[in-house]
């Protein structure tokens, strides 16, 4: 049986050629994990003509042999450089393409050193993860139900007086129970005013009736991330809190019912950011619409004004407008979505309402 990563190299071949890249270091983790199937910290990956060498030291030596296939493992003697020239020389290999998003200035001068040819590039394999396999959906699919239902078991400690802290520890214990090895990323509770603040971190406030909450959380699956937000309110909503969420609500839902292949990510982003601006808020949406996700939680495409890519078939993203009012608080709603042949697939199914608590 032919195993994924194989179609994944015969792909990244093809964008080589066409690309006129002949021998292309691969060094971010993800990609190498992607490419070979091999999850060690420590391995780049060198791709020209022939077999891929995975190259790696000896820590990891069972393990390469064991994760991946269709590779050749060249366990390191001495350093990383000089076991790369030594896999370069037997590939025939001078130029050398790197990743410009990953390679430090240290390590191009150290590949000069070995006689190499560096030549910086795009990250073409991150190109490629952009769209997803159906191992990989599965993967991610498995990330959104256990944070999805470690979301439901927190619901009954969601109350008036609960610590923003205390929840998070808990939502991320019962992720772990639920068979993820970590959270996507460090979980977003911010109560009350600390919603202002996209990116809060958790504090020891402690919950008060009327507050809008926002509940910023992933898990993990197999290498691959989910990522969603809902915003609440305990208790019985204002007049502006209803009115702020049900704006971003409206925004989030246009933007994911406007998604279609082909079309422009800034397009995209535009179509939520444009109600919100409508709405008198434009200052207060200072952040991208969504960004992909799946072996990293943050990865392409970027949906943003300044965004150069475009919405393909088999795309992960998120979908995240938010409105942040300082001083009063703020409220996020984000889910994950799946691009097909028709539109769109949402990935994530919490309720969305304001008062969904009751609802979860
Ligand atoms: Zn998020
Ligand atoms: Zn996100």
């Amino acid at each position: 049986m032919t195993k994924p990563e194989h179609y994944r190299v015969e792909g990244l071949r093809k964008l080589m050629k066409a690309e006129g890249v002949t021998a292309l270091l691969v060094t971010k983790r993800e990609n190498v994990r992607y490419l070979t199937g091999f999850t060690g910290s420590a391995g780049s990956v060198l791709v020209a003509s022939g077999r891929p060498w995975l190259i790696t030291d000896f820590r990891y030596k069972l393990q390469a042999a064991r994760e991946t296939s269709g590779v050749s493992v060249h366990i390191q003697k001495k350093d990383f450089p000089a076991a790369l020239r030594e896999a370069a020389q037997r590939a025939g290999v001078e130029n050398l393409w790197f990743d410009e998003t990953h390679v430090t200035i240290d390590g191009i001068r150290k590949l000069r050193k070995q006689g190499l040819r560096p030549r910086e590039y795009r990250d073409l394999v991150g190109e490629l993860r952009q769209r997803k396999d159906a191992r990989e959906l599965r993967h991610i699919r498995e990330a959104v139900r256990r944070a999805e239902d470690s979301f439901r078991e927190l619901k009954k400690y969601i109350r008036p007086g609960a610590r923003e802290r205390d929840l998070a520890f808990m939502l991320e214990f019962l992720m772990r129970e639920r068979g993820a090895r970590k959270a996507a990323f460090d979980t977003i509770i911010a109560s009350g005013r600390n919603g202002a603040m996209p990116h809060a971190s958790t504090t020891d406030r402690r919950i008060r009736q009327g507050d809008l909450v926002t509940f910023d959380f992933g898990a993990e699956a197999d290498g691959y991330f989910s990522d969603i937000t809902r915003t609440y309110c305990v208790g019985r909503p204002s007049p502006r809190q209803r009115e702020i969420h049900a704006l971003v609500q409206a925004a989030q839902e246009a933007a994911i019912k406007s998604v279609r292949s082909g079309m422009a990510c800034k397009a995209l982003d535009a179509v939520a950011r444009d109600i919100i601006r409508d709405a008198g808020h434009g200052e207060h949406f200072g952040h991208g619409t969504g960004h992909g996700i799946g072996l990293m939680v943050h990865e392409g495409p970027s949906l943003s004004p300044l965004s150069r890519d475009r919405v393909a078939e088999d795309m992960v993203f998120t979908v995240e407008p938010g409105v942040y009012v300082p001083g009063w608080g703020g409220v996020r709603i984000e889910d994950m979505v799946l691009v097909t042949n028709r539109g769109v697939k949402t990935l994530t199914s919490l309720p969305r309402e304001l008062e969904g608590l009751k609802n979860l």
